[in-house]
């Protein structure tokens, strides 16, 4: 069995990390994707631990309390964490664990775990970022603002990221990836 890594995945809202994320489900054997909680209300069709686990704040708070998170941040209003025990429990096992979480988020598992990989997944440009959100048509226009400009903060964390990927081919983009978890799975990364 080839050697166990964490993955942070991050990029602005719309561009496309969830298709990302579930191609990447059916093209790596030993993946595990951790799921997230948070306390933004669940989208029509979202389901409790499958898409996140839905918390209300002071649930959230609780798992802040009893150090149950590793990471956790504010991201267009809502809180969103990790819960730690599963990602713990998984690297032991030795999956590449993937976590999808903000830049904020992504920089506090770096300062835990050193030998985090991260990947920033980009649009192809600003406008298409737009489009993408409009087009999914699960957002209020405030919300599409809100998102646009939270995606400009984001796009500023770029460079502290291991690799940079263009989602402008979502096979492509795959790829990509998954040379890039090959690559890191079995040469473990200087902390
Ligand atoms: P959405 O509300 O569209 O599902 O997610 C909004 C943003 O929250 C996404 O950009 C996603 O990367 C981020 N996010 C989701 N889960 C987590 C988490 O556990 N921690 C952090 N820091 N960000 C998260």
């Amino acid at each position: 069995m080839r050697t166990g890594n964490l993955y942070i995945i991050s990029g602005p809202s719309g561009t496309g990390k969830g298709t990302l994320v579930q191609e990447l489900l059916s093209r790596v054997p030993d993946i595990w994707v951790s799921v997230s909680a948070t306390t933004r209300p669940p989208r029509p069709g979202e389901i409790e631990g499958v898409h996140y686990f839905f918390k209300s704040v002071s649930e959230f708070d609780e798992l802040i309390e009893n150090d149950g998170l590793l990471e956790w941040a504010e991201v267009h209003g809502n809180r969103y964490g990790t819960p730690i025990a599963a990602v713990r429990d998984m690297m032991d096992k030795g999956a590449q664990v993937i976590l999808e979480i903000d830049p904020q988020g992504a920089m506090q598992v770096l300062a835990r775990i050193p030998e985090s990989r991260l990947v920033f997944i980009k649009p192809p440009s600003f406008e298409e970022l737009r489009r993408r959100l409009e087009g999914r048509g699960s957002e209020t226009p405030e919300q599409i603002e809100l998102r646009l400009r939270t995606a400009e903060i984001e796009m500023k964390f770029e460079g502290k990221y291991d690799v940079v990927v263009n989602n402008d081919d979502v096979h492509r983009a795959t790829n990509e990836i998954v040379a890039f978890i090959d690559s890191c799975a079995n040469d473990k990364k200087e902390a």
